[in-house]
């Protein structure tokens, strides 16, 4: 059963990178949360008709709703304003704790090379997920998410903020 989940899991993977790299060719187009969210709930989708076909269990929070926090592109407005020095630190500790999904291919940040800062932009290509069970929440977020905080600004929602807060 276990070496099952495993496969599951592993295709889960494969074919989410293989997805993401298609559509990163040609041109290292960014996505934004809802494209986010969709990829993954399209993958989540996939995976449970795999798992009815063949008989195995969904693992635990598949039916969570997915959020996506902090995957800016320019030209698309996003919340800007202050967090907490505190709110920074959890993010970090959670960071190192969360699961790391597959990477997305590497990323620069537009907001720094629109502002002429080519030399200095911020440079990321991982991104985690993490389970809130209270509100059944799967948070996704890339690595960026720090550069954008620091320094662009960018605050992320109150929902979100809260929940990495509490934990
Ligand atoms: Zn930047």
């Amino acid at each position: 059963m276990e070496t099952c989940l495993l496969q599951i899991l592993v295709t889960h993977i494969f074919v989410k990178n293989v997805i993401k790299n298609n559509i990163q060719t040609g041109g290292e187009r960014k996505m934004k949360n809802k494209e986010v969210e969709q990829d993954h709930q399209k993958h989540i989708e996939s995976l449970k008709k795999y798992a009815k076909e063949n008989g195995f269990e969904m693992p635990e929070g598949s039916e969570y709703k997915i959020v996506a926090v902090g995957y800016l592109a320019w030209g698309e407005p996003f919340e800007k304003g202050e967090v907490s020095i505190n709110f920074l630190n959890k993010l970090h500790i959670l960071w190192g704790e969360g699961i790391t999904l597959g990477s997305m291919g590497h990323h620069e940040c537009e907001f720094c090379i629109d502002e002429g800062n080519y030399e200095n932009r911020g440079k990321s290509s991982s991104e985690k997920e993490l389970t809130d069970r209270e509100n059944k929440i799967k948070y996704i977020f890339p690595e960026m998410i720090f550069h954008y905080i620091t320094k662009h600004n960018f605050k992320p929602s109150n929902e979100f903020v809260e929940f990495v807060m509490r934990n």
